[in-house]
């Protein structure tokens, strides 16, 4: 029912496993010895396992122009082969317009579209890629995970830091790992390494080593008077500095003195390979101010800068499947589904259209098709919207058990959608397991009269919530039922049983005992 779950494991079950296992070993970059708690094989699996969803959050790949992504892979191999360490290296770009690259253990790379349009040549690329092939070589996401293992002790790589990141509407489950091994830093130790050894691939590789100077030149220039987007990728982990600048210019200036010299730029092959991505800028420009419009609920002119940027690349499925957002937003779900079915067709592997479909089909009423949908959207990336959705279709069949699962899967998220989600949870949950949401505490006043004191810590209302007593008074078993017709969460409150102990008695702890006996929710 679940079946993300045998792919993803959950973070804690991971915890589980990675704490197991303590050792040395030698890095395979710096040539160091250093305390290793990660393995190799767990290093691949976590790579292997968030590849895809870290993709997905992140816009899913571009897949206009594969010509682009098979010459990135081109480039990014070639480095890959001169690299300290083999690792299944895989290469991706991304549909996102924000100027960033990234690598997740095991050599799983990823680089935005939004960084290519701005770099010069093919040397600068093997700059930025190999900058971040050195990140995984040289075990740097797994030791950031390592010092988290140490610095929280079990509770390492835990919900944490998601709830406050920009996926906590989105990844839940084990894909809240990708989403935080997203937004770690490495520290600058890391990226000095990366940059140092990234320069030396590069050289390897046959590039001109310079342009790793001449990269760092741009980021510079470009973050002086730059909107906030460039802030948000690349520059938030690697801030461009002119100290970055004069190190790699010594860095460069070192391997001159090795007698490295030469290296192409590869400046017509890098321009004719992103002709079309620079060619195509104004409809990604028109497409981000579409998602900027949405967000201020301007919608239909949000729907006219997508027709803008429709009319320059027809078959870009994200300008489709933003107008079918829009339309599930104005609650138009026919044209909405109409609209996802074209942006599918142009590329299937992207879960928002799906989770989209999925919705509208649910408000249409088409159980069945919304169940697919939103099944096939969470293969991709389980979100606590599609839990949240699933949940409520469960439960518009009657099925319980099944949607209490989806509803405590979709409040692990921080958003909006996961305190709904979170809210629904407790609705079934307490009628099942009132215990875990009421507290309940006999004792007995200077009258002599026995009380209970109830507090509700259930994120609802609770109604008609039955206090049963039971004591021994004079030798003799009584019961009775109190009850309280509403307690609001975090309400609490003395309720009186009606049962008194004569003057001078103290019962002892086994002569009284307080239950709930049932409640009701609205
Ligand atoms: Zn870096």
């Amino acid at each position: 029912m679940f079946p993300y779950i045998a792919r993803h494991p959950t973070i804690s079950a991971l915890v589980l496993l990675l704490g197991l296992v303590v050792g040395c070993a030698q890095n395979p970059v710096t040539g160091q010895r250093e305390l290793s708690l990660i393995s190799t094989q767990q290093e691949l699996n976590i790579g292997a396992q968030q590849y895809q969803p870290s993709q997905q959050v992140q816009g899913g790949q571009f897949s206009v122009d594969p010509e682009l992504t098979a010459y990135v892979q081109g480039v990014g191999n070639r480095l890959a082969a001169v690299s300290d360490r083999q690792l299944p290296y895989e290469f991706v770009v991304l549909n996102n317009s924000v100027p960033n690259a990234w690598a997740l253990p095991g050599g799983k790379i990823a680089v935005n579209r939004g960084l290519l349009v701005e770099l010069n040549n093919e040397a600068e690329l093997a700059a930025v890629l190999g900058h971040e092939i050195v990140h995984a070589a040289a075990r740097h996401g797994a030791q950031a995970m390592e010092r988290g293992m140490l610095l929280q002790g079990a509770m390492v790589v835990g919900a944490i830091a998601v709830q406050d990141s920009p996926y906590a509407d989105y990844a839940v489950g084990g894909a809240m790992l990708g989403a935080q091994l997203l937004t770690q830093r490495y520290g600058r130790d890391a990226e000095r390494e990366s940059d140092a050894y990234g320069i030396r691939y590069m050289a390897r590789a046959g590039y001109d080593p310079a342009a790793a100077i001449t990269l760092q030149e741009t980021f510079v220039r470009l973050s002086e008077g730059r909107d906030s987007h460039w802030l948000d990728g690349l520059f938030a982990s690697h801030p461009p500095s002119e100290e970055r600048v004069r190190n790699n210019r010594a860095l460069v200036a070192d391997l001159r003195a090795e007698g490295i010299t030469g290296g192409e730029l590869g400046t017509e092959r890098y321009q004719a390979a992103t002709a079309f991505l620079r060619e195509t800028k104004p409809a990604y420009d028109a497409f981000d101010e579409a998602e900027q419009l949405i967000a201020q609920d301007k919608l239909e002119e949000a729907s006219r800068k997508l027709d803008t940027a429709i009319s320059l690349v027809p078959n870009e499925a994200r300008f489709l499947g933003l107008q079918a957002d829009i339309l599930v937003y104005e609650r138009r779900y026919e044209a909405a589904v109409q609209q996802y079915d074209r942006a599918i067709a142009e590329d299937s592997h992207y879960f928002d259209y799906y989770l989209g479909r999925g919705v509208a089909y649910s408000r249409l009423g088409q159980r069945q098709r919304a169940t697919e949908d939103l099944q096939a959207s969470v293969n991709l990336l389980p979100t606590a919207m599609a839990m949240n959705e699933l949940g409520t279709l469960s439960l518009q069949a009657n099925d319980r058990a099944s949607a209490k699962q989806y509803f405590q899967l979709a409040a692990q998220g921080g958003g909006q959608v996961s305190q709904q989600a979170g809210a629904a949870f407790a609705r079934l949950d307490v009628a099942d397991n009132p215990a875990s949401y009421i507290a309940v505490q006999p004792y007995v006043d200077a009258q002599g009269r026995l009380l209970a004191r109830v507090q509700n810590s259930a994120p609802i209302t609770l109604r008609n919530v039955q206090v049963q007593f039971r004591a021994v008074v004079a030798g003799q078993v009584v019961t009775r039922t109190a009850l309280v017709s509403t307690l609001a969460q975090g309400q609490g409150g003395d309720v009186d049983s009606g049962i008194n102990f004569p003057a001078g008695v103290t019962p002892t702890a086994d002569q009284v005992a307080v239950g709930i006996a049932g409640l009701s929710v609205d």
